[in-house]
């Protein structure tokens, strides 16, 4: 896709500090971390979220994740990391272009996210 950032980035138009590269995808540290390690998962082929994936996508991300595995020690994340992939507005996806986040590199926070549960009847 021509404007879209990731792409720009997989194709080498913007710079980033990409720490491992193959054929389906590109893992980059994030711009802004939210954790001590803060990796963004690219798939280089453009598709904008998890709805908007087709089943061959689904196919090769399932390959990206799996991946992962093998890179724990190159990226820090031996003690653990947690994935997070944002879809749309509630999720404040700011890049329309599937990425999974890849925090890690220290203890996390035990919530995911603002929710109190407590303010529910039941
Ligand atoms: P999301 O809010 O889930 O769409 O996440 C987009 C992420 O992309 C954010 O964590 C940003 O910090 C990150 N980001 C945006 N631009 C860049 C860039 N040029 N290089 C690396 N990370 C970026
Ligand atoms: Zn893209």
């Amino acid at each position: 896709m021509e404007n879209c950032i990731f792409c720009k980035i997989i194709r080498g138009e913007i710079p980033s500090v990409k720490v491992y590269e193959d054929d389906d995808m590109v893992i980059i540290n994030d711009i802004a971390p939210q954790a001590k390690k803060h990796y963004l998962l690219l798939p280089k082929k453009h598709y904008a979220n998890i709805i908007e994936m087709s089943e061959e996508d689904a196919v090769t991300l399932g390959r990206c994740l799996k991946k992962l595995s093998t890179l724990v020690d190159k990226l820090g994340l031996e003690n653990g990391f947690r994935l997070v992939s944002n879809k749309g507005e509630d999720a404040f996806q700011t890049v329309q272009h599937l990425h999974v986040h890849i925090l890690g590199g220290e203890k996390l926070g035990e919530k995911m996210c603002s929710f109190d549960a407590n303010i529910l009847d039941n």
